[in-house]
C-alpha cells in the first residue's frame, strides 16, 4: 500500500499543537490531500538519486512525498516554527527516512549555500515570490537539473508561455534563458487549508544552455526588463533609454537582425541576447 500522507485532519492537529495562523505574507497555504501530493510527485519525473531541493516545506506535506521518491530532500523554510517542527514530523511519519532530509532556515530569496547539491527543485512555492525564487535558484544551484513547481496558475501560465502569447512577458523570458518550461496540470483551491482565492498551477522545467552571446546575463536582462516596461512601444522607443537614444536602439537592433518597429513580445531569449551583444560601448 503506498506510505501514509498528511490529511487535513493531521494539518488541523499540527497547526493547533504549533499554535499557527497561517499567514498570507509568507503565503502559508498547506496541502492537506494525500493526491494532490503523489500527482506533484509524479509530475515531478524524478531520476534514481536525486537531491530535491523543497522550498518551503510548511508542515511537512510534500516533504513526506517526496522522501519516498528521492535520494535526499534539503527543505528550506523561513518559518523558524514550521522548520524547527518538521525533523520530528518526518521521524514520525517516515521513521526510515529521517536521515535523508536536510532542514534549512533560511529565505530562498537569499539562500547560498546548502548542505547538498540539489539536483531538482520540487516546491509548493510562496506565491507572492514564486517567480523570483525560481530565477534566484536557477542562476545561484547550477546543479538544478530540472523542477516542477505549484504557483499560481496565472503565474504557471506566464512562465510557460513563447513569444506572441498575451501572456508572455518578463518571467517568460527569463525563465527560458535556464531552462524549458511546460504548464503540467492545474489545481483546485479545496486541497489547500486555507483555501486559496485563485487555482494553482503546475509547471515542470529541464534546464538547459543560455543562447551563446557574449553578452552577460545581467547585461540580457536589462535589454528585457526595458522591452517590457513599455510593453506597448516599439522597440526603438522602449529601448531607446537603455541604448542611449532612439538612434542607438535602433541600431543595436538592427545589427541584431531585427526590425525596429517590432514589439518586445514578438522577440524569445536567443534575439534578446543578440540586442544586448549589439549596444554600441557606451562612452
Ligand atoms: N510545502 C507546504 C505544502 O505544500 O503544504 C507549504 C507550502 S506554502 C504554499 C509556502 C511555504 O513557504 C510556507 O511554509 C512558508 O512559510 C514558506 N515560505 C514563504 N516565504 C519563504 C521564503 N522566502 N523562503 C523559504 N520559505 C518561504
Amino acid at each position: 500500500p503506498p506510505a501514509p500522507l498528511l490529511g487535513a485532519a493531521d494539518i488541523r492537529r499540527l497547526a493547533a499543537e504549533l499554535d499557527i495562523r497561517p499567514t498570507k505574507t509568507l503565503g502559508q497555504n498547506f496541502v492537506i490531500d494525500g493526491n494532490t501530493i503523489r500527482r506533484i510527485v509524479a509530475a515531478a519525473q524524478l531520476g534514481e538519486g536525486e537531491t530535491v531541493l523543497e522550498v518551503g516545506p510548511g508542515l511537512g506535506s510534500l516533504t513526506l512525498g517526496l522522501l519516498d521518491a528521492a535520494e535526499r530532500v534539503v527543505a528550506v523554510e523561513i518559518d523558524p516554527v514550521l522548520a524547527g517542527r518538521l525533523p520530528a514530523t518526518v521521524r514520525q511519519w517516515r521513521p526510515e527516512r529521517a536521515d535523508a532530509l536536510d532542514v534549512v532556515l533560511a529565505d530562498a530569496l537569499r539562500v547560498t549555500e546548502l548542505p547538498h547539491p540539489p539536483t531538482a527543485l520540487v516546491a509548493n512555492l510562496p506565491y507572492n515570490v514564486a517567480v523570483p525564487v525560481v530565477l534566484n535558484l536557477l542562476a545561484r544551484f547550477p546543479s538544478l537539473r530540472s523542477g516542477l513547481v505549484m504557483v499560481q496558475d496565472e503565474v504557471a501560465d506566464r512562465l510557460a508561455a513563447g513569444p506572441g502569447s498575451k501572456v508572455y512577458g518578463v518571467p517568460s523570458v527569463k525563465a527560458a534563458w535556464y531552462a524549458r518550461m511546460a504548464k503540467a496540470g492545474v489545481i483546485g483551491m479545496n486541497v489547500f487549508w486555507p483555501a486559496p482565492k485563485i487555482a494553482s498551477g503546475l509547471v515542470r522545467f529541464t534546464r538547459h544552455d543560455p543562447p551563446a552571446t557574449t553578452a552577460s546575463r545581467e547585461e540580457v536582462f536589462a535589454v528585457i526588463d526595458a522591452a517590457f516596461a513599455q510593453r506597448r512601444k516599439t522597440l526603438r522607443a522602449a529601448l531607446s533609454g537603455w541604448a542611449g537614444s532612439p538612434a542607438l536602439a535602433e541600431q543595436a537592433l538592427v545589427r541584431a537582425g531585427i526590425d525596429p518597429t517590432a514589439r518586445g513580445e514578438v522577440l524569445d531569449i536567443a534575439a534578446y541576447a543578440r540586442i544586448a551583444e549589439g549596444k554600441a560601448p557606451t562612452a
